[in-house]
C-alpha cells in the first residue's frame, strides 16, 4: 500500500467553515495529528481516529518539528491514513510547505486540503471587505514573527497599496507602527485587530495606526488574533453581535 498523508486545514475555528474535503479525510483517517489553533470541535468527524497533539505555540511547550515529521512517516508506513490538521490553511505560515517536501523526499504521497486561513475569515466576520472596489487594489499576507535573519520589508508594504492582513503580530504591534510610519503610512490608517477570528468568543479592537499599541494594550488583546491595516478597515459595518469596542 501506498504512503499518504493529507495535510488538511482545519479554518479558523469555526466548525462550520470546514471543507467538505476536510471532512472526508477525517472520515478516512486513522491518525489525526493536530495543532494547537485547530478546533477540537472539528474531531467530530473523525471519532475513531487516534488523535495526538502536536502543537507549537510561540513562546510554548512545543513539540519539535523533526518529532512531527517521524510520526507521520511512521504511521503513514504502516499503512495508517494519516491527517496532520491544522489552524486555518496548511500553507499559509502552517509549515504545510515544509513537511509536504520532507514527506515526499521520504517517498510519502502528500494530498493538500485548502482551509480558510484566519486573516480572510477574521477579516469577514468583521464585515470587512478586504479588495473594496477603489479603496484597496489588493490584499498582502504577512507573518511579523521570522524566525531567521530576514526581516519583513514595512516601508515598502506602507507603499504597496494593498491592504495588510498582518499574523503573528500582537507582540510586534510597536515596531510594526514604526516601520509602516517611517514608511510613509498615515497616522490616521484604519486598523482592525481581530481576537479568536470565527469562534463565539472573537472580539474586534477598531484603531488607527498611530494609536494602534495602546488601544491594544487597553483592550487587552491576545493571540491567536490578525491585524487588517488599510482604509477597508474603516468601510466595515458595525457589528453589534460580538463586538467590543475599544478606546
Ligand atoms: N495556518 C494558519 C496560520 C498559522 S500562524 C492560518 O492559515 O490561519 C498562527 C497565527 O494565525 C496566529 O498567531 C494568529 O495571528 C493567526 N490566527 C490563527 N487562528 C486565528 C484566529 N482564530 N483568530 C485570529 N487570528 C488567528
Amino acid at each position: 500500500m501506498n504512503a499518504k498523508v493529507w495535510l488538511v486545514g482545519a479554518g479558523p475555528g469555526d466548525p462550520e467553515l470546514l471543507t467538505l474535503k476536510a471532512v472526508r479525510a477525517l472520515r478516512e483517517a486513522d491518525v489525526v495529528l493536530i495543532d494547537d489553533l485547530v478546533n477540537d470541535a472539528v474531531l467530530e468527524h473523525c471519532p475513531a481516529a487516534r488523535v495526538i497533539s502536536v502543537g507549537k505555540r510561540g513562546g510554548c511547550r512545543s513539540t519539535p518539528q523533526a518529532f512531527i515529521h517521524r510520526l507521520m512517516l511512521r504511521y503513514a508506513r504502516h499503512g495508517k491514513c494519516v491527517v496532520r490538521l491544522k489552524g486555518g490553511d496548511p500553507c499559509i505560515f502552517g509549515r504545510g510547505g515544509e513537511e509536504a517536501q520532507w514527506l515526499r523526499e521520504h517517498g510519502v504521497e502528500v494530498e493538500l486540503v485548502n482551509g480558510i486561513t484566519a486573516g480572510l475569515a477574521g477579516a469577514t466576520h468583521c464585515d470587512i471587505p478586504l479588495t473594496l472596489r477603489g479603496v484597496a487594489r489588493g490584499v498582502t499576507l504577512v507573518t511579523a514573527h521570522t524566525q531567521d535573519e530576514s526581516q519583513v520589508n514595512w516601508q515598502a508594504l506602507a507603499q504597496s497599496g494593498t491592504t495588510l492582513v498582518v499574523y503573528m503580530g500582537v507582540a510586534k504591534l510597536s515596531e510594526i507602527r514604526e516601520q509602516l510610519l517611517a514608511g510613509g503610512m498615515a497616522a490616521d490608517m484604519p486598523v482592525a485587530m481581530i481576537e479568536n477570528a470565527s469562534l463565539p468568543h472573537q472580539r474586534e479592537c477598531r484603531s488607527h495606526l498611530s494609536a494602534m499599541e495602546h488601544d491594544a494594550g487597553a483592550f487587552e488583546l491576545k493571540s491567536p488574533a490578525i491585524l487588517v491595516i488599510g482604509r477597508v478597515a474603516a468601510h466595515a459595518q458595525q457589528n453589534l453581535r460580538e463586538q467590543s469596542l475599544c478606546g
